[in-house]
């Protein structure tokens, strides 16, 4: 599931983002195709432009030329001078040249030019540059589309016509007609050009590829030039039937319009009076079509929404899986309430607020014997409906309940500010819990004994708050006066034994005990023979605690069966690291009565080892008399399966107590260990050197190695050497520390001056 999310998230994130890509990249393509026919429309309405511009002014300069103004400051009639029977013989031939000369410029796109009278008659006419015969002109053009508008210009105003057939060539063609200016009075005549409508086109033709440019009469919204379309003189002009562009007769100059897959931009053609033509210049390129044409395509979209879609659902599912893998972490599995770590959570949330909180423990009186009796399936019934009682109680209030493990609850409440309010709640809470449940068809009732502390008063913190109300628990356990609020005197009265087991038996779940390690070496040699394990407890609030601070205790309530496992386990562990390392060392555990007279402890004992593959050579057992004398007979036969099995067993702190030697006939001891007190007294007294010589002796007799404990100094050392003691440790040789920092080194023998004997 979580993988499948990550490739989720991963092809959402793909798609999004190679969507937005596309998006851009196509978005750029579409900037550029604008740029670029904005490029070519400008410089088409240009062309345009310059077309007509040029043709308005060469009519212009022609219209100047002296050859008119000659013709009718000639004598004779029109006809002689016409035929040149009159004046000057370059007269006519000049009238020509100048109506030519236009068509040297325009080339392919004079039709004809034509020289004409106020009275309509043409006087001289060239066509594609020949001159007519005089007999073929025309005697009446006072229809020509030019002829009136051209007269009612002023002089140096040029009239260009709308595009129309000429009679001349029968080609489409616009023109450009001005009056001769013949000295002052009217004018006698026009001049006036007819270009061709092809050459319009072929002007603004543009050789880019794709590139449509149109023509349209702003005046009915027609076609009447296509770029793509010759204009042949046989055709009617432009296409009648396409009226496609007419939205180019409302449309701006410069628009850019999208139209039936089209890219257009609009140009209006300059205009200028007399001009009769009212155009625009559309230049088309073809829009890109399909599903990847615009950023809003559905290529591009469908992309980044499907990606979009995959990261939503992906988000959700990491949101979900969140959401339910953080309230599963803070929910009891059993009863749904929250557990340790949610009360944790929301209690220091309120103390770092400074909020007053008050923190109530409480466990169920009688809870192991409903589950000794009915069974475990029973208990939690039990616990279930408990617990849903006690939802229904803190519930009109922003108190939180929790289950802390077990049958141990703890409530986390506010507005409890004086005893009174602590003795209300708590009797709610006496009454809610004691009253009867039935389970399995019995009615079973439980009591209940309730601690507690309170912020600020108590403590500040949780830690110090919780052991508080676990101490006053303890207290109200003892007394059985079902509740107690915590105050300093209570700590070391009746209830501290059993907050201790209950502490210790927490913290040994919660992998609180730490087993140091301290080597004992052979003293001729000074290579290392073992190691022992030595318990400390992290305890939370306490910090590191040594052995004796709760052995006695655990050994009192039972829990020390806990400890030893607990120690055996880590400390088998730590033999298997050291093997792994290529340090082969035995390891002693100490042990205690209640262990060895448990029938199961060598059992348990030797698969810890086979479960390690190790021997019962990398294991010693130390035993203290005492633990002889509670249960001779079951502890015979633990010791002896285990020394069959090869585990050595050692008598520890031998010579503090009984110093009983009985004991190492009866079980099969290979090892004995000196008390502390008899060695540090070796190098002073001599009852105790004595004593140590004595017991040296025995034990070799008998076949048992002599280790001598708590050896501190180089004098107590050589007196041990002396006295023919096997093994030494003590702080002087090494002092306990953690398995892992361990160094199993031989001991290196000082030459010391020699001390008092
Ligand atoms: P022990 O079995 O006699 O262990 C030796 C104790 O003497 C250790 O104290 C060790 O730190 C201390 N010691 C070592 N060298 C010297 C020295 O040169 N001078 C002095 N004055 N002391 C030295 P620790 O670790 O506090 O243990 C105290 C006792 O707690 C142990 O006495 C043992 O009886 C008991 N204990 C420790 N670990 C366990 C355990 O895992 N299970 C049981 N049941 N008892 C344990
Ligand atoms: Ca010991
Ligand atoms: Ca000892």
């Amino acid at each position: 599931m979580q993988r499948f999310r990550t490739a989720l998230l991963a092809v959402g994130l793909l798609l999004v983002t190679t969507g937005l890509a596309a998006g851009v990249f196509v978005e750029r393509a579409r900037q550029d195709l604008d740029n670029d026919l904005r490029l070519n429309a400008a410089s088409r309405v240009t062309a345009v432009d310059d077309f007509a511009e040029r043709a308005r002014a060469l009519t212009l300069v022609a219209s100047h030329s002296a050859a008119f103004t000659s013709f009718y400051r000639t004598g004779g009639t029109r006809e002689q001078r016409i035929r040149g029977e009159v004046g000057d013989p370059t007269l006519m031939p000049s009238v020509h040249t100048a109506l030519r000369d236009v068509g040297l410029i325009f080339r392919d796109s004079l039709a004809g030019a034509g020289f004409i009278d106020r009275s309509g008659a043409e006087n001289a006419v060239v066509v594609r540059g020949h001159p007519v015969d005089p007999k073929n002109l025309a005697p009446d053009r006072t229809d020509a589309p030019f002829f009136d508008p051209a007269f009612e210009l002023p002089y140096g105003a040029v009239y260009q016509s709308r595009p129309y057939r000429s009679e001349a060539t029968d080609e489409w063609v616009i023109s450009t007609a001005t009056k001769v200016d013949a000295g002052p009075g009217v004018s006698p005549a026009v001049v006036h050009f007819e270009l061709t409508v092809e050459g319009v086109r072929v002007a603004m033709y543009s050789v880019r590829p794709g590139l449509r440019v149109r023509v349209v009469d702003l005046l009915d919204g027609r076609v009447i030039i296509d770029s793509t379309k010759p204009q042949y003189a046989d055709r009617p002009l432009g296409d009648p039937e396409d009226y496609s562009l007419r939205w180019v007769q409302t449309s701006k100059d410069g628009e850019l319009r999208s139209e039936a897959g089209f890219r257009h931009d609009v140009r209006l053609a300059k205009t200028s009076s007399g001009i009769a033509t009212s155009w625009a210049v559309v230049a088309s390129v073809q829009q890109p079509t399909g599903p990847w044409a615009r950023p809003t395509s559905i290529g591009p979209m469908s992309m980044v929404f499907s990606g979009l879609l995959l990261l939503g659902l992906s988000i959700v599912g990491y949101a979900r899986h969140g959401r339910s893998m953080h309230r599963a972490a803070r929910t009891d599995y059993l009863t749904g309430l929250r557990n340790r770590m949610a009360a944790r959570e929301i209690a220091e949330t309120h103390l770092a607020k400074q909020r007053e909180l008050a923190v109530i423990v409480f466990d169920l009186d009688r809870f192991k014997h409903v589950n000794d009796t009915l069974g475990h399936h029973a208990g939690d019934i039990l616990l279930t409906v408990i617990a849903q009682r006690l939802t229904e109680l803190v519930r009109h209030h922003d108190d939180v309940v929790a289950r802390l493990g077990g049958d141990e609850f703890i409530v986390l409440a506010h507005g409890i500010h004086d005893d009174e309010s602590v003795r209300v709640l708590c009797e709610r809470l006496i009454r809610t819990i004691s009253d009867s449940v039935t389970v399995n068809g019995v009615e079973v009732s439980v009591g209940v004994s309730i601690g507690i502390a309170r912020a600020p008063k108590h403590g500040t913190d949780y830690g110090t708050l919780l052991q508080r109300a676990d101490i006053a628990m303890y207290v109200a356990k003892a007394g059985r006066t079902g509740w107690q609020t915590y105050h300093e005197g209570l700590a070391p009265g009746d209830g501290a034994e059993l907050l201790m087991d209950a502490e210790l038996r927490r913290g040994i779940a919660a992998g609180q005990l730490e087993v140091h390690f301290q080597t004992s070496f052979d003293i001729v040699t000074g290579a290392p023979t073992r190691t022992e394990a030595l318990v400390r407890w992290r305890h939370p609030v306490r910090g590191l605690l040594m052995p004796g601070h709760f052995i006695p205790q655990a050994e009192s309530t039972g829990a020390i069966e806990l400890v030893t496992r607990d120690v055996l386990r880590q400390a088998l562990d730590q033999v298997v690291v050291w093997k792994a390392g290529g340090q082969h060392i035995a390891v002693a555990v100490n042990v205690s009565a209640q262990d060895v007279i448990h029938p199961g402890f060598g059992d348990h004992v030797i698969a810890a080892l086979t479960a390690r593959g190790l021997t019962g050579s990398s294991l010693v057992i130390e035993l203290t008399e005492s633990v002889l004398l509670t249960d001779p007979d079951v502890a015979d036969a633990v010791l002896r399966r285990l020394g069959a099995a090869g585990v050595g067993i050692a008598i520890d702190d031998f010579g503090a107590g009984y110093a009983s030697l009985l004991y190492l006939r009866r079980y099969p001891v290979s090892m004995l260990k000196l008390d502390r007190s008899l060695v540090q007294g070796l190098s002073s007294s001599a009852t105790d050197a004595a004593l140590v010589r004595w017991t040296v002796e025995m034990a070799h007799s008998l076949g048992v190695t002599c280790v001598a404990e708590g050896v501190e100094n180089a004098a107590t050392f050589e007196a041990l050497a002396d006295l023919g003691c096997d093994e030494a440790q003590g702080f002087y040789l090494q002092a306990p520390g953690p398995g892992p920092e361990m160094v199993l080194g031989a001991f290196t023998r000082q030459t010391v001056p020699a001390g008092p004997r």
